[in-house]
């Protein structure tokens, strides 16, 4: 990966198009507020450092999925509310993100000021990286920033096709940052190396599972897909959450894998899905059959707990059990609590995966992680091994 970022660059009094993830959470209702800022807070480093260097910069990020359609529930409004709270500088919204009127914006702010345009997906056109579309982008600067990493999985115009049109192009911190931890796991991991995968479906996750095997010492799984690997042992599952047309393939990586794809020895099992249902511990070879795997169960909790303890890189997607409700919360908060005892001893631990981070930020252990990614898909394409169109654009 050879890119420049933005210390390799000059951007002052040049007009800066910084592609960035604001893709926030929002209250159901109006007025629409934003409910967690994380991906904001991610990007002000490097709005920061572009301000304080001269540039006029313009910010442009997706929302949700308007499918196309400008859609007040999907308007950027709301974080242009909140980025006037974060920065001292002077901020305009543009009610579009492409057309004359935004170019006439996009010219008229001055050095160290801010034009944030709204939703690019408001467009079809976006999705579809349609290269006009990609053009007309092009035309609101002399210089493109891309600190989206969570967006980086997409070729989407105002990822890739633009980077066509803009002779000068850098990563910002952020994704320079998630470039540099996850390509560290990748391409130089300290061994032991250990990843945790979990979640509700092997479906999505079965290529990372594939390519993780081929580089790591263990593979520990939880989650609702135990189940379907458990059943792929031929053992009693339940009411548990499987994907029978998973079987065949969770057996075949099963016999390939050994030993080094983990399974819980034991686990939480449930009489109904719900937090208030009655609930045991048992063997995963002893679950009844109209009862719910919802948690691994305390030995499991060891038995992955001395796995990570011996590791010095570790990676963890996805969350151990239904860790929505308080009672099944317990596998994933202790996971979270062994690699954060894990970094303090010096291992490099990467947790990636909205529901994984969520848990993180549950249990008040975010920053005791080496790096929490801010991109769920992203980040697990990039461990698949996949080249990402938005990391490739960048490249000089
Ligand atoms: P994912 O988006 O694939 O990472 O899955 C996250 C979801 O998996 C969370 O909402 C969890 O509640 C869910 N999950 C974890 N363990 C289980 C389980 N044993 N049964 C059903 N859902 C689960």
């Amino acid at each position: 990966m050879t890119y420049k970022t933005i210390d390799d660059i000059d951007v002052s009094g040049k007009r800066v198009f910084l592609r960035v993830d604001f893709n926030v959470p929002l209250t159901k209702e109006a007025p629409y507020t934003i409910t967690d800022d994380t991906r904001i807070r991610a990007t002000l480093p490097t709005v920061k450092a572009l301000l304080d260097r001269g540039a006029r910069l313009i910010i442009a990020s997706h929302l949700g999925r308007p499918k196309g359609v400008p859609t007040e529930k999907y308007s950027l409004l709301p974080v242009f509310k909140h980025l006037q709270e974060l920065l001292t500088a002077q901020i305009r919204f543009a009610g579009d993100c492409v057309g004359a009127e935004v170019e006439a914006l996009a010219n008229l702010i001055k050095p160290g000021e801010v034009l944030l345009l709204e939703n690019l997906r408001f467009h079809p056109e976006e999705e579809k990286n349609d290269p006009a579309f990609a053009q007309s982008l092009a035309k609101l600067c002399e210089v493109y920033v891309d600190d989206a990493f969570g967006a980086a999985h997409r070729a989407h115009a105002s990822i890739e096709g633009i980077t066509h049109f803009v002779s000068v192009k850098a990563a910002g911190y952020l994704m320079d940052k998630e470039l540099k931890y996850l390509g560290g796991v990748l391409s130089s991991p300290a061994k032991p190396f250990v990843a945790i995968i979990g979640g509700a479906k092997i479906s999505g996750k079965i290529d990372v599972i594939e390519s993780l095997l081929q580089r790591t010492d263990k593979v520990l799984i939880g989650g609702g897909m135990m189940y379907t690997f458990l059943k792929a042992q031929g053992k009693e599952i339940g009411k548990s959450l499987v994907e029978a047309d998973k079987i065949e393939m969770a057996k075949a990586l099963l016999a390939k894998a050994g030993d080094r794809l983990v399974l819980p020895v034991d686990t939480v099992i449930a009489s109904e899905f719900k937090n208030e249902a009655e609930y045991k511990t048992v063997s995963v070879d002893a679950i009844p059959a109209d009862w719910i795997g919802v948690d691994i169960g305390r030995e499991a909790i060891s038995q992955f707990r001395a796995e990570i303890a011996r590791a010095k890189t570790i990676v963890w997607n996805g969350p151990m059990g239904v860790f929505e409700m308080p009672n099944f919360a317990t596998g994933t908060l202790e996971v979270a609590r062994a690699l954060a005892d894990a970094t303090a001893a010096g291992a490099t631990t990467v947790v990636g995966g909205g529901d994984s981070v969520a848990a993180l930020e549950q249990s008040g252990l975010a920053d005791k992680m080496s790096h929490v990614s801010t991109g769920g898909g992203a980040s697990l394409e990039f461990l698949e091994g996949k080249v990402l169109p938005g990391v490739k654009a960048l490249e000089a």
